[in-house]
């Protein structure tokens, strides 16, 4: 189950802000909203706290947190509840792709419990994300849930990013709505700025290492160096409160991708992934 991050600090985390007490009847601390300065610059934040000595109608965020809605200095803003939308189809997904928004999609069957497919990131927050999840579960017929965000003439991970141990399934109608399914295991997508690939998550060593084992022979020839995440890694994504963890009892596993990867190989990627997990369950 979800287990909200409260109670970290703002500085040092640009997608956290704190709310007045009297903002606390819409939206909970561990909760997601959308800020918007003004018609063109708007970002989602993670609640992190109530800051009981703040006036009514406030919300606080770090120097970098306003930096993220094109200002340093304090504003007159909005705050909405609406943190994504969530697209039924195709056709709505692009809808949201022209107007520069952030849209949660799901897709495939969720009758089998054996495993979903995230992507967090997708559209073009950490490109090519989304596309690889709804691949994977196309190949084994499961289901895939997506985050696509978008903004024309760039900067989408700027505006939509929020880190996946804070990803609150009361802020995601469609994350929500597969909250009742225990997933035997959850696979994860992500984008990563140094090159390679990283296999993380809460699953075992053995089990992330076979994976591991099976992308090495998959890209093979291409010269991207595969690594199996230990510990200490940054982006080990271990944590219980990652997604990829909760959504399965801890089983996760999280592949972060450089962008060479995602652009050039994905589709290798997630022929490793199918043939992995198959022997995993098998
Ligand atoms: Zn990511």
């Amino acid at each position: 189950m979800h287990k909200a991050a409260i109670g970290q600090g703002l500085i040092g985390y640009p997608e956290h802000c704190s709310i007045s007490p009297d903002l606390a009847w819409l939206v909970a601390p561990g909760e997601q909203i959308r800020i918007w300065r003004n018609e063109g610059e708007y970002a989602v934040y993670t609640v992190a706290s109530v800051n009981l000595a703040d006036p009514p109608g406030s919300v606080r965020m770090a120097r970098a947190g306003r930096e993220r809605l094109g200002t340093s200095n304090t504003f007159d803003g909005v705050l909405d509840t609406l943190v994504v939308l969530t697209a039924v189809d195709e056709e709505q997904e692009q809808e949201a792709c022209m107007n520069s928004e952030f849209v949660e999609c799901l897709r495939g069957s969720f009758q089998n419990e054996q495993l979903i497919c995230l992507a967090p990131h997708g559209g073009a927050i950490e490109f090519e994300t989304d596309t690889e999840a709804e691949m994977l579960a196309d190949l084994l017929e499961v289901g895939s849930w997506s985050c696509k965000g978008w903004r024309s003439g760039g900067g989408a991970f700027a505006r939509w990013h929020l880190t996946s141990t804070d990803i609150n399934p009361a802020s995601f109608q469609g994350l929500g709505s597969l909250l009742g399914t225990a997933y035997a295991r959850a696979v994860a997508f992500h984008g990563m700025a140094s090159p390679g690939v990283l296999v993380g998550g809460g699953a075992a060593f053995d089990e992330r290492n076979l994976v591991g084992e099976y992308l090495a022979q998959s890209l093979a020839g291409t010269g991207v160096q595969v690594t199996v995440a230990t510990e200490g890694d940054a982006l080990a994504g271990a944590s219980p409160a990652n997604l990829v963890n909760w959504m399965c009892a801890g089983n996760g596993i999280q592949i972060e991708q450089g962008p060479q990867v995602r652009y050039e190989y994905a589709e290798l990627v997630v022929q490793a992934l199918a043939a992995s997990l198959e022997e995993l369950s098998g």
